[in-house]
């Protein structure tokens, strides 16, 4: 077995024993493989152990590995800050866009994809717990932007997306709570079904908390050598 595999397995059997310990099946928290600064080549050997969703933060970087890969059957996600700038790219190229924290944002997104495509999934990026960042909208927004966003034609807006401090579980508690209690608000509750949160060192607290979507790179890949870029 080559060493993609092998770490794809562990991540894997770690996310069927934190469901376990959570009292959840398995089935409901999905794995995204985040590739930045990785290879095409690498991807392609990650895709080959059976590995379909992947999660890219710079633009240009993702769109060239896109290119490359085409012939693959890859879910592109985005998960980098979402320049208002960018937004035609990430409405024509990818599946998912994970940092969505204004309106503007989305209506962009929505006036760009094209009709002919699937609806772009989406999530909210909340600063869940108001770190002093320019990313994530505040938490007190998110009703009013679920409301909003939820009515937009060509998105699928599918739940929220957070990057708590390192260590802060609780955080992570407070996301599902601010994920159920705004379902009311949504236009189409039945497509709010995701809370993106936890990455390499914290999925199994996130998957405790509710998370249903892992960001996990360095588990996978093993550590990130941004000098190569
Ligand atoms: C890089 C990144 C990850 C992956 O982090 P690891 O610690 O390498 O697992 C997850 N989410 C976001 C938003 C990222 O930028």
């Amino acid at each position: 077995m080559n060493s993609l595999q092998t770490s794809r397995n562990l991540v894997l059997e770690q996310i069927k024993n934190a469901c376990k310990l959570a009292n959840r099946s398995e089935n409901d928290v999905q794995l995204l493989a985040v590739s930045k600064t990785h290879p095409s080549e690498i991807l392609q050997e990650m895709y080959e152990t059976g590995q379909r969703a992947f999660g890219e933060n710079y633009l240009q970087e993702a769109l060239d590995k896109i290119e490359k890969l085409k012939n693959l059957e890859i879910e592109w996600h985005f998960i980098g800050h979402v320049q208002r700038n960018k937004t035609k790219h990430l409405a024509s190229n990818f599946a998912w866009v994970h940092g969505v924290d204004r309106l503007i944002i989305a209506e962009r997104l929505s006036s760009q994809r094209e009709a002919s495509q699937a609806p772009l999934n989406i999530c909210l990026q909340v600063n869940i717990d108001a770190q002093d960042t320019k990313d994530g909208c505040s938490p007190e927004d998110v009703a009013d932007l679920v409301k909003t966003i939820s009515q937009l034609p060509h998105l699928k807006l599918r739940g929220l997306m957070v990057i708590p401090a390192p260590n802060n579980t609780q955080a992570f508690a407070d996301a599902k709570f601010l994920f159920e209690k705004v379902k009311t608000e949504h236009a189409h509750p039945e497509d709010w079904d995701t809370l993106s949160m936890g990455m390499s060192g914290d999925m199994v607290d996130a998957i405790d908390a509710g998370s249903t979507m892992v960001r996990v790179g360095t588990a996978l890949f093993g550590a990130r050598d941004y000098s190569l870029k």
